[in-house]
Order: C-alpha cells, then sequence, then structure tokens
C-alpha cells in the first residue's frame, strides 16, 4: 500500500514531490524515493530507507533538479524495507514507481533473468521496469512499452513509468489500486489519493481498472489497456486537504474499515487464483519433514490476534485433524507447556514486534519448535526470527484498534489450513476448490455489508447510553463474540463481554435485564435452532437483542429487536462477515459517546513492552 505521486510542468519538480509524499505518508514509511529527468536530460534517483526525513536528508546534501518527476513512499510486500528496494527502481532509461503486487512476479522474474536482465532488488517492482526498458528496446514509444506491459502483469497495481527516450511525459496505469490525475494549469499530476495534489489543483480525474494516462505539461490521454481512447470530465473537489488525509473519512478506523475487500484481496494475491484448487505461498511454511512430522500446533500472541488465532484454530483442527491451542503469549513464556520438535508454533502479530509473542516464540524456538511468524510487517522482528513468513497484506493500520489486519489473519489461517491439509491427503482438489471459491467472493460481500450502515449507526445511537454490553455467539463464530465486546471497549469504553452462547445460562445470565444489549452472533447453521432457544431465554428476562444473521426468519425477527443481515457464505468464513457490523457498531457508539476513536486512551498499536 504504496504513495505514489508524479508531476510535470513548468515548476521545479522535487518540492512538488516531497510535499505530495509527505501527504501519503499514511500510506507506508518503510522508505521513500523520487527520480526526476535533470538539465543533461538523464533521469536522476534519490532513495532513502525509512521515513520521508531521511529522503529530505539526502536531497540537503545532494538536491535534484528538473521539472518532471516521480515520487514513492513504500509499505514493502517483496523485499524488506531497505535503500537497494526503494522506489523508483531503474532499468535502462526508465525509473517505475509502483502500488501493489504483482502476482506472477517469479514467473516473469526468473524469464528476465534468462534474458540477461540484472536485477538489483528484490522487489517485484523492478521487473516492471525492465519489462518497459524492452519494449522500448523493440522501437516503442513509453506509452505502448507500459500498454504492452501491463498486460504482461497479472495482479493489483498501480504504476507510474518515466523515461529518458521521452522526458517530457508520465504514463500511468492501474488495475485494483487507486490513481488519480490532477490538472492544473500548464502542470499536470498524478498520485495515489487526492489530498497529495490538493494544494495545487482542484480538477481531478480519477482513473478507472484498466487504464493509462499519458501524462504531459499541457495535458492528458486516457486509453484503455486495449488501445482505445476514454473521454473523461474532470470533477472539481470541493473538499479540502485537512480533513481528506483520512481519505475523506472522520478517522482512520472508518476509512480502514472500508479498506477491508482491498486489504483481503492483496493477501490472497498470488496465493490462491480463482478457479484453481491449489494454495501457494512464497516459502515452505511446513518443517522440512514434512505434514507428517506436525504432532501438535501451538499458537502464541496478545489481544485481536489472540482472538484471531481461536479462529484460526477451529479451521485448522477441523480441516487438518492436528491438535491446536491458542495460547495467550504472556501466558504460554511463564508456564510449562509440553513443546518438542513435533509442534509447528505460529506467532501472530501485527505490528511483528509485540515483545511477549516473540519472547513465546523464542521460547517455543529452543524447546525445538518449528515456528512460523503470521505478521502485517515485512521484516520485523517476529518475521526476522522465525523459520518461516507468512504476511497479510493491509497496508498500514493506523487506528490503535485493529480491523483490516483482524479479517485477513483469519484468511491466512483459512488459506494455511487449506494447503497444510491439502498436503497431508486429508483435501482432495475438489474439496479444496469448495473451500476456495467462496474466498473470492467476500471482498464484494463486505461492500454489501456496508449498504446496511446506516442501520447500525441507528442502532448504535439506540443502545449508546447502556452500561453494559453483551455478545454471545457459538463454535467458530464464539471468538467474534469476544471481538465484538473488545473492540466496543477499546473504542467506547463501555464494558463489554463475549460468552459462548451454552455458557450463558451457566451463570452470566445473572446480568440480563433491560438495560443489557445482547449482540447475537446467529449464523445459518445446524445450531440455528439452538441459538433461537438461548435467545428466548434471554428475551424473557428483558435483554434487548441485536442479532446478527445470514438466515433472517420470521421466528428470530420475533424475539430480536434488531436484526443485522448479512450474505451468505460458508460456515468456515461466517466470521468474517460477522466482524463487519460488529466494528461499525462500536464505531457508532464511540461516536455517540465522543471517545478519541482512532487513539483511545491508555492503549497503543505497537506492544512492545512485557
Ligand atoms: N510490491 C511493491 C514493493 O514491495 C509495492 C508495495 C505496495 O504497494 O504496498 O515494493
Amino acid at each position: 500500500m504504496c504513495g505514489i505521486i508524479g508531476y510535470v510542468g513548468a515548476s521545479e519538480a522535487c518540492p512538488v514531490l516531497i510535499d505530495g509524499l509527505a501527504r501519503l505518508e499514511y500510506r507506508g514509511y518503510d522508505s521513500a524515493g523520487i527520480a526526476t529527468v535533470v538539465q543533461n536530460g538523464k533521469l536522476e534517483i534519490r532513495r532513502a530507507a525509512g521515513k520521508l526525513d531521511n529522503l529530505r536528508a539526502r536531497l540537503a546534501e545532494a538536491p535534484l533538479g528538473g521539472t518532471i518527476g516521480i515520487g514513492h513512499t513504500r509499505w514493502a510486500t517483496h523485499g524488506r524495507p531497505s535503500e537497494e528496494n526503494a522506489h523508483p527502481h531503474k532499468a535502462g532509461p526508465v525509473a517505475v514507481i509502483h502500488n501493489g503486487i504483482v502476482e506472477n512476479y517469479l514467473e516473469l522474474r526468473s524469464a528476465l533473468l534468462e534474458r540477461g536482465h540484472r536485477m538489483r532488488s528484490q522487489t517485484d517492482t523492478e521487473l516492471i521496469s525492465h519489462l518497459i526498458e524492452e519494449h522500448i528496446k523493440a522501437g516503442c514509444g513509453l506509452t505502448e512499452a507500459v500498454r504492452l506491459t501491463v498486460g504482461e502483469l497479472r495482479g493489483s497495481f498501480s504504476i507510474v513509468a518515466l523515461s529518458e527516450t521521452e522526458p517530457d511525459k508520465l504514463v500511468a496505469a492501474k488495475t485494483a489500486t487507486p490513481l488519480v490525475l490532477g490538472l492544473g494549469d500548464g502542470e499536470n499530476f498524478v498520485a495515489s489519493d487526492i489530498p497529495a495534489i490538493l494544494s495545487h489543483t482542484r480538477s481531478t480525474v480519477v482513473l478507472d481498472d484498466g487504464e493509462i494516462a499519458e501524462v504531459t505539461a499541457d495535458g492528458v490521454r486516457i486509453m484503455t489497456f486495449a488501445g482505445t481512447p476514454v473521454i473523461r470530465q474532470p470533477r472539481r473537489i470541493e473538499w479540502d486537504a485537512v480533513a481528506a488525509t483520512k481519505g475523506g473519512f472522520k478517522h482512520y478506523l472508518r476509512k480502514e474499515v472500508s479498506e477491508q475487500p482491498q486489504a483481503w484481496i492483496d493477501t490472497l494475491a498470488g496465493r490462491a487464483i480463482a478457479g484453481s484448487p491449489e494454495v501457494r505461498f512464497d516459502e515452505d511454511l511446513l518443517p522440512s519433514g514434512g505434514p507428517e512430522t506436525i504432532g501438535r500446533i501451538v499458537m502464541v500472541s496478545e489481544g485481536a490476534s489472540w482472538i484471531t488465532a481461536n479462529i484460526g484454530k477451529y479451521l485448522i483442527e477441523e480441516l487438518t485433524g492436528i491438535p491446536v491451542e491458542a495460547d495467550f503469549a504472556s501466558e504460554f513464556r511463564y508456564r510449562r507447556a509440553p513443546i518438542d520438535s513435533h509442534t509447528l508454533m505460529i506467532a501472530i502479530s501485527q505490528s511483528g514486534e509485540t515483545a511477549d509473542t516473540l519472547a513465546a516464540m523464542e521460547e517455543g524456538m529452543r524447546r525445538g519448535a518449528h515456528t512460523i511468524a503470521l505478521s502485517n510487517t515485512l521484516d520485523s522482528s517476529i518475521a526476522r526470527r522465525a523459520h518461516a513468513r507468512l504476511y497479510t497484506r493491509c497496508g498500514p493500520e493506523i487506528s490503535v484498534t485493529t480491523t483490516k489486519c483482524f479479517i485477513t489473519q483469519i484468511e491466512a489461517y483459512y488459506l494455511f489450513a487449506i494447503h497444510l491439509a491439502a498436503r497431508m491427503a486429508r483435501l482432495s482438489a475438489t474439496g479444496a476448490g469448495e473451500l476456495l471459491a467462496p474466498a473470492f467472493a467476500i471482498p464484494a460481500q463486505i461492500q454489501r455489508i456496508f449498504a446496511v450502515e446506516p442501520q447500525i449507526e441507528r442502532i448504535a445511537r439506540r443502545f449508546a447510553a447502556a452500561h453494559d454490553f453483551i455478545y454471545i455467539g457459538r463454535g467458530i463464530n464464539y471468538p467474534i463474540a469476544l471481538e465484538g465486546a473488545l473492540k466496543l471497549k477499546e473504542i467506547s469504553y463501555v464494558h463489554a463481554e463475549g460468552f459462548p452462547a451454552g455458557f450463558m445460562k451457566h451463570g452470566p445470565i445473572a446480568l440480563i435485564d433491560e438495560t443489557v444489549p445482547v449482540v447475537v452472533l446467529i449464523p445459518n447453521d445446524d445450531l440455528f435452532g439452538k441459538m433461537l432457544s438461548n435467545l428466548r431465554e434471554v428475551e424473557s428476562r428483558g435483554g434487548k437483542i441485536i442479532a446478527v444473521t445470514d438466515r433472517s426468519t420470521d421466528e428470530l425477527r420475533d424475539v430480536a429487536s434488531e436484526v443485522i443481515e448479512l450474505p451468505a457464505t460458508n460456515r468456515m468464513l461466517t466470521p468474517v462477515l460477522m466482524t463487519i457490523p460488529l466494528q461499525l457498531l462500536a464505531y457508532y457508539v464511540a461516536a455517540e459517546r465522543g471517545t478519541d476513536i482512532d487513539q483511545p486512551r491508555n492503549l497503543a498499536k505497537s506492544v512492545t513492552v512485557e
């Protein structure tokens, strides 16, 4: 999830690019870099690992002139965050910046190496510059070279290319990641979002998927990947840049909720392909002896990652039959859990820096376990130390409470469980294909849930004054009851508890009266009838039921005060869809109560202390 900016006009490009990057830094800050065409017609590049200030310092020592250029702030997906992996990447006369993932990068990279290209980085981006270079050498203009190149790439990406051979133009292209053009007077811009260019122009054109734009100082020309010209009227932006650094949303949390379909797509990219039963990872996640050497799986984590681990436990046990334990890292460290060389340990941390999780993983390693790090941060401490790595690809999550990393951790376990079961020959190709197909529908289904947001906002207002909330679920959705309660506690400071529905009558039902809203996760499964009975027990004690379901029957509507309806998916993926309304419910309760939603009191995003 990188930030992209490009400028062509009569002014110095460098200050425009740096100003744009500063506004885009929320999209990642693993490294930053710019390329401009300087006086002698040559491309020059400055790059630096880490935050934008490092690049600023580099430019102070070695300034860059020129009135055309591209700039990039990186959130690494392929190749560690270092200067050599920083964008722009150059091949021959061409420099490229890129946001997204090239799914077929392994194939393309080995083909390019065979054809004699030399790669200087580990990124998927660099090969794009080599492909464009090849087409230019074969006689194409830059625009045609980019057009032919995007035809060779698979994945979701946006790119901008600049070439010494045509130093008056930028060529941009995009699939599923955003790109917008800014139209000025004798100058034009391209960027990942509108705020990056809003201080220069309010006239914008948003590129659609599958479009290419040729940008010069005098104008822009848009066409499809097939080369068909596209005419699009510019839109005038009326809002101002300050509010918009959150992408037009009031809070990062709400923005990140809306980014979940893309995070899901990115985490799936290259690992599963629609129509194929295979799940592939960048590296072998299993111990060298293969799946038969795994006697048990132990998952260590904290906070919301501990909650997703409990969903992972259901998924992995059901598909592989291997016993799984999901432990708090802070508890695991100090007890004498039986760990040996037949243990596969999964350490889960969004930041990859959680102190307890890191220590628990190291303890597991000392006792012979094979370890996998599940993290959202490339090259984080946990990722570097584990035997193998599985990354979620959410881009930076700025809001302290997690949203997109939560659902993509579930996605990662789902893919891992299918992969492991297939390697153990417990799952046929047909079975794996049937499990994978619904995963491709999830992004559109999440979008459909956003359509009921006004209903959730109204429910939140109705119950925002309550002092306690209870969340209940069964089976694979029981951990989602915990997540709903945790989210509400974290951002609205309202006391909330999650319980297994069957446990209610063993104690918690004593809490129920007419002031306590009970959020019930009730999917269309074998336990639907049992859940209805649990609801009757709550309702007859005055509890107000908010049901979240993909099966809204008359009886359910009769017993519940509110029913939030979801699209149907397969049973194992219901926790993903169940999570979305609970995020929105917590968000609107917090908004109603006026708390600091993105930075709730007493919390920090990455807990690097024990
Ligand atoms: N895949 C590119 C890299 O790792 C771009 C990453 C992104 O857009 O997040 O450099």
